[in-house]
């Protein structure tokens, strides 16, 4: 099964909503997690859903259902998953430099947090001993996803407590009697090699050995999706039977259990998002045909921001002749979206869909420019539901105070 939306279905939602619009494909999310179910269903694992790739609390309540837990990196996450249905304990907190304010906030919500410093390791040890339970995120070193913005493993990443000061966090763990529950490691975007998440679990492994407490090792994410035609996601099968077979030898050689969390973020939502744009001009230049659509890295920041590449189709003109276009937004800076791409014929007024768009699409945009921010809307079902309001001229003086 490989669920996806017609262009004919594209564009009726479109006409219905307006553009630019988000549609996410809820039977896509369900197909992308059961096929992560049953990869790792030879050994007991949880899937902490990363919602910062998406936070619509219709999402959440969808990926709640299929019985999914979430992780979260702010506390204002964790508040969302909560009013989305999430238990506490389904929820993960893996927040990165924020205040130790926002760690207390979170342990008084009784979720499950992730440290990632030894300071704060250290003031939490002190603060609470035993009584609260903590992972600790470790920063492996290991150089992995698809570009250097994306990849928090490296030496010099703010990202985890790095693996060379172990011994600091075994000293505070006797001083402070903290109760170490779980390893984490997060090592980056877009790991399509499973030899990486191999070597990450070896090293995880080492140090469970002198954590006796240890209940379950983190894996993060990693989890590659295809973007291009010619690319793959991860095997998730062979990962799954490799994974199985080195945690049970774990198992057996300590005589321990572990379960595995991991916290799919992209793979869960990126492809179950279409984003549908017009194109306002075709714009001739000396050298260059431009499509200029009705949107901008304002909404779609991950060409200009990560380089990143999104398949784009002529929805309005799937049979038309091939012709090479730069596509680009339309604000006041340079904003493209993808260079010498060939599309059938584009006519002023086409609509055009991005593909990929589920992650860190619409959880990224804003209103620069004082553009609108999209539209969402969740197609479940086969019946399109309107989940977010396109901005309005109010939402964006909503905040400002007028003193002069
Ligand atoms: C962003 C993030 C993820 C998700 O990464 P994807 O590439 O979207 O799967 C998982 N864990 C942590 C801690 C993250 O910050």
């Amino acid at each position: 099964m490989n669920s996806s939306v017609s262009g004919e279905q594209l564009i009726a939602i479109a006409h219905e909503y307006g553009t630019p619009v988000y549609i996410y494909h809820a039977e896509k999310i369900a197909e992308q997690y059961n096929k992560l179910k049953n990869a790792f269903s030879g050994h007991p694992t949880r899937f902490f859903y990363a919602c910062k790739a998406l936070t619509n609390i219709n999402i959440l309540r969808y990926i709640k259902d299929l019985g999914a837990s979430v992780d979260c990196v702010s506390i204002n996450e964790v508040q969302i998953a909560l009013k989305a249905g999430f238990e506490p304990g389904r929820i993960l907190f893996t927040p990165n430099c924020v205040d130790f304010n926002e760690i207390l906030a979170a342990q008084a919500l009784g979720v499950n947090i992730n440290i990632d410093n030894i300071s704060i390791l250290e003031q939490f040890g002190n603060k609470f001993g035993h009584s609260y339970p903590v992972c600790i995120r470790i920063n492996p070193h290991i150089e992995a996803g698809g570009n250097y913005k994306i990849s928090t493993g490296h030496i010099d990443s703010k990202f985890g407590i790095s693996i060379h000061q172990v011994r600091h966090i075994e000293r505070i763990v006797k001083t402070t009697n903290l109760h170490v529950q779980g390893l984490h490691m997060h090592t980056g975007s877009e790991i399509k090699d499973v030899n990486v998440f191999m070597q990450a679990l070896e090293i995880m492994f080492n140090i469970a050995v002198n954590f006796p407490g240890i209940e379950f090792i983190d894996l993060g994410s990693g989890f590659k999706v295809p973007y291009k035609d010619d690319e793959h996601e991860t095997d998730v099968d062979s990962l799954g039977a490799r994974l199985t077979e080195a945690v049970k030898e774990f198992e057996r050689e300590y005589n321990r259990t572990l379960e595995v969390w991991f916290e799919p973020g992209k793979y869960m939502v990126s492809e179950c998002g279409y984003f549908v744009v017009k194109a306002n001009v075709i714009k001739q230049t000396t050298a260059t045909v431009f499509v200029g659509v009705n949107s901008g890295f304002n909404h779609l920041i991950r060409p200009m921001f990560y380089d990143a590449y999104h398949r784009i189709a002529n929805i309005s003109n799937p049979s038309g002749a091939e012709r090479i276009y730069t596509v680009v937004g339309n604000i006041c800076e340079t904003d493209t979206f993808a260079w010498d791409r060939v599309l059938h014929e584009v006519r002023e007024g086409d609509m055009l869909v991005f593909y990929n768009a589920g992650a860190y699409g619409y959880e990224m945009c804003s209103n620069f420019n004082s553009r609108f921010r999209p539209a969402e809307v969740l197609l479940k079902d086969g019946k399109a539901m309107l989940i977010r309001k396109r901005d309005e001229l109010t939402d964006l003086l909503h905040n400002q105070i007028e003193v002069l």
